[in-house]
């Protein structure tokens, strides 16, 4: 594995800047100039995880202390990944899939809890992110552009339904009465990947990191005496940003309509479905969501987009701990009470 010092680390691209291919850090002006640059303090690695590539970076001293807490991090995101993979043939999400109709599956703390969680965000977004979606995900394939017929979503969407899991806490098993329904966690995994990578991060004594999962971002401290910030994709224009979202401790998050899609008969098919149409969402194309964790702000961010600017900035204003930004079809900017705290605007 080889490490990289970066010459300075001011910022991070999040989202689908990483994903679209510019990959490039970007300097908050907000950054105290008087601190000296310490190129030898700061860490960055990089390794393909979770269907996309995360990204560590930490602020140390010690360069093996630092290096020990990276390969701490990236393991336990691998372990998370095994359990929690709807992919894997040995994860225990697939075992829950594959027999959770003929009863209770007892499942690992890690993958009760976080399809608890995601049952809770389910059900706070009215189903606008929906953890069973995956139940006609199979119907959408962005590399092979297949568009569903109208008949095989209607048959498909009365099987996404987050009240048709069964979570038993005594016994910590999980049951699918309906055959047909199951649990996928694409848009909620990541984040807490994330999440959990920066708890290993926080016990090896780390005090400043971001881990930016594709994206889905938790940072912590500062990056040598400056705030982290992080550039939020235009969603139409890869070399522009929407502004910068400052910050020392947190997720930050984006779901946008320019990470995964194909366009056909002119229209754009992408990744975000709205599980009550079973097609793509079409009232955003790009959210972005501040909270406490990346499992949190991750499920908002996919919920928020199907619920669009007028639904989804209220559920956020009601959110605590919750600040969001929704990009209109319009390219229209709607933001929740507090946003501005943490977002500068590009001119
Ligand atoms: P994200 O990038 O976090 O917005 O997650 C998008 C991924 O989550 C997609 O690639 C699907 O696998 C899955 N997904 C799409 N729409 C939904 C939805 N409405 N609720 C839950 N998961 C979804
Ligand atoms: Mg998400």
């Amino acid at each position: 594995m080889s490490w990289r010092t970066t010459g300075y680390l001011c910022a991070l691209t999040a989202v689908a800047v990483a994903l679209i291919g510019v990959g490039r850090f970007n300097c908050s002006s907000t950054s105290s100039p008087s601190e000296p640059t310490s190129t030898d303090r700061v860490f960055e690695r990089t390794q393909p995880l979770m269907g996309t590539n995360f990204e560590i970076q930490v602020v140390h001293d010690d360069a093996a202390k630092a290096a020990e807490a990276i390969d701490a991090a990236f393991e336990e995101i691998e372990r998370v990944e095994s359990l929690i993979s709807e992919w894997r043939d040995d994860s225990e999400l697939t075992a829950v899939n594959r027999r959770g109709a003929e009863g209770p599956v007892e499942v690992g703390e890690e993958l009760f809890e976080v399809v608890h969680r995601g049952i809770e965000l389910s059900a706070r977004t009215d189903g606008a992110f929906d953890l069973t979606f995956a139940s006609c995900g199979h119907l959408w394939s962005m590399s092979k552009r297949q568009v569903p017929s109208k008949r095989e979503i209607d048959d498909c969407l009365p099987h996404i339904d987050y009240r048709q899991v069964e979570l038993r806490e005594d016994d910590r098993s999980i049951a699918l009465p309906d055959d047909d329904t199951e649990i996928g966690l694409g848009a909620i995994g990541k984040g807490y990947g994330v999440d959990r990578g920066a708890e290993v991060l926080s016990k090896h004594h780390i005090d400043d990191f971001v881990v930016d999962g594709g994206g889905d971002l938790r940072v912590e401290g500062s990056s040598i005496g400056r705030p982290w910030s992080v550039g939020i994709a235009h969603p139409r224009d890869a070399q522009r940003l929407l502004g910068e979202v400052t910050l020392s401790e947190g997720a930050v998050v984006t779901s946008g309509d320019y990470e995964r899609y194909f366009e056909a008969d002119g229209q754009r098919y992408h990744h975000i479905i709205d599980p009550e149409t079973g097609f793509p969402a079409t009232t955003s194309t790009s959210v972005t969501v501040i909270a406490d964790d990346a499992t949190t702000a991750d499920a908002l961010a996919t919920g928020l987009f199907v619920l669009g600017a007028a639904d989804g900035i209220e559920l956020a204003d009601e959110l605590d701990g919750v600040e969001a930004m929704i990009v209109d079809d319009e390219l229209k900017r709607h933001q929740s009470a507090q946003f501005d705290r943490y977002f500068r605007p590009a001119h």
